[in-house]
């Protein structure tokens, strides 16, 4: 059984309400949200992080990018603006090492990030 708190949300494992499922991705809530539209949308293949990126994997990238701006506009905050990011490696602050990008609305945010 995988040790990876995301591949246990993909099997079922850990209830999770799936706000986007298909053959690639899969789209939830964060349990601790910093905005109030924070979603995670991940692929299914288990990738530790960006860093581990293949070239076979750009296909699932783009689709992390299509779903993310349509949940963005299903939701109704794209107009306003988002913040699709992805931290990658402890530096940036990654925690959980299953890529995920986070996709966040409904505030303002700062640039630079912290
Ligand atoms: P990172 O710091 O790796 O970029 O982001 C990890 C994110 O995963 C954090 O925002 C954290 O709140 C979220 N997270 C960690 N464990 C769980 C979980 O069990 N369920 C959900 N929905 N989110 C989680
Ligand atoms: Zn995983």
């Amino acid at each position: 059984m995988s040790e990876c708190i995301f591949c246990k949300i993909l099997a079922k494992e850990i209830p999770t309400e799936v706000l986007y499922e298909d053959d690639l991705v899969m789209a939830f809530p964060d349990v601790s949200p910093q905005a109030p539209e924070h979603i995670l949308i991940i692929p299914k293949k288990h990738i530790p992080s960006l860093a581990d990126l293949s070239p076979e994997d750009e296909g699932v990238m783009g689709r992390i990018v299509s779903v993310a701006n349509r949940l963005a506009q299903e939701k109704g905050f794209a107009q306003e603006g988002y913040r699709l990011v992805a931290n990658c490696g402890k530096q940036a602050g990654q925690t959980v090492f299953h890529i995920h990008f986070h996709l966040l609305g409904g505030r303002d945010f700062g640039w630079p990030p912290g």
